[in-house]
């Protein structure tokens, strides 16, 4: 049976899945560890031409940025190869994509002429805005240095199109007056369970099922399979918003990472002949009957389910997926590495 998906009007464009962090909350499962394999100028060339008749402005128009308007350039961390995110900047300009920002962990804002250069020339080229991110996870791997300098000087460049996502941490860790790099595990003894909880805001999907497991062990609660069956995931999984296009040409939707809806080097067919699930049967199930449908599918296929239960009904899912991706016969779950770098 064949499904439609929703025409993108926002979205990510992931240029590589390499970053210099190994993030225990990422979603993508991004680290030094992955191949670079940056997108290919023809593929970058394909994409944005056909996104370009899809994304639209954010509310305030196409010259400012908002979170789930318009297109982003990320990663894996952009900035590592910062010529390929140069000519992405000059394509999107070319085309009129409206309302683009760039994703940074700001690992590379080492001093303040370099962090001033590269954001000044990607402002000339047409970039419109920043998203600067801000967490106790980066906190690990970023000095706090590095951040202020960064969220410093995209505002003197971007002005109000600088985002802090979060700026109660920004806040938090100048208040704390926090210098360098803090392990996560003295930042969460820091700040206690509960404030911690209260603060951060992160999905348990990706990485975070896995790495967090230690840490979160005793202050997390987790739920037998059963409980997450009543909790639609459709409105995530075929939304028409903020979903990501990657290097390997995987649409990817929402922040499901490891999961690819078809070929958006291919965007108009696919959007005009929807999904085949007989042919993407996982897709099938995530569409049709949400994650007891896939539970029961796996189940089938020898997968035991874990005794010790889930954090969220996306820990269940990337647990399933996990394991069919094992058997290697499921073209929707890609690309294949993202299972590889969950643990
Ligand atoms: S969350 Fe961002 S900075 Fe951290 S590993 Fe993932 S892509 Fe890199
Ligand atoms: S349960 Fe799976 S498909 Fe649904 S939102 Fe979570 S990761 Fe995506």
């Amino acid at each position: 049976m064949r499904k439609q998906i929703a025409e993108p009007i926002s979205g990510g464009l992931i240029l590589s899945y390499k970053c210099p962090s190994q993030c225990r909350h990422c979603m993508y499962a991004c680290s030094p560890k992955w191949r670079a394999d940056w997108i290919s100028e023809a593929d970058l060339e394909k994409i944005l031409v056909q996104l370009s008749n899809y994304i639209e402005p954010s509310p305030y128009g196409s010259q400012t940025v908002s979170l789930n308007y318009g297109l982003h350039f990320t990663g894996g961390e952009p900035f590592l190869n910062y010529e390929l995110l140069c000519q992405a900047v000059d394509i999107a300009e070319k085309l009129n994509i409206p309302s683009t920002f760039v994703e940074t962990n700001s690992y590379w804002c080492t001093s303040d002429e370099l962090t001033r250069e590269k954001l000044e020339l990607l402002k000339k080229k047409g970039l419109k805005g920043i998203m600067i991110s801000v967490n106790p996870f980066y906190l690990e791997y970023v000095p706090f240095e590095s951040t202020e300098r960064a969220i410093r000087i995209g505002q003197e460049v971007f002005g109000n199109n600088l985002m802090v996502y979060q700026l109660e941490y920004y806040r938090r860790f100048k208040e704390a007056g926090i210098k360098g790099r803090v392990a996560f595990e003295d930042y969460f003894r820091l700040e206690g369970r509960d404030t911690f909880v209260k603060n951060v805001e992160f999905f348990i999907t990706g990485r975070a099922a896995y790495a967090l497991k230690g840490t979160f062990g005793e202050s997390f609660p987790r739920y037998r399979a059963s409980h997450f069956f009543s909790q639609p995931c459709r409105p995530s999984f075929l939304r028409s918003w903020h979903n990501h296009f990657d290097n390997y040409g995987d649409y990817v939707p929402g922040y499901c990472g490891g999961i690819s809806l078809g070929d958006c080097r291919d965007l108009d067919n696919l959007l005009g002949q929807g999904i085949e699930t007989e042919e993407y049967p996982i897709l099938g199930f995530l569409i049709d009957e949400d994650i007891k449908g896939l539970f029961q599918f796996s189940k089938d296929l020898g997968y035991l389910g874990s005794e010790e239960g889930y954090f969220s009904k996306c820990h269940l899912c990337m647990d399933i997926r996990k394991y069919l991706a094992g058997g290697g016969e499921f073209k929707e779950l890609k690309p294949r590495e993202f299972y590889l770098h969950l643990g």
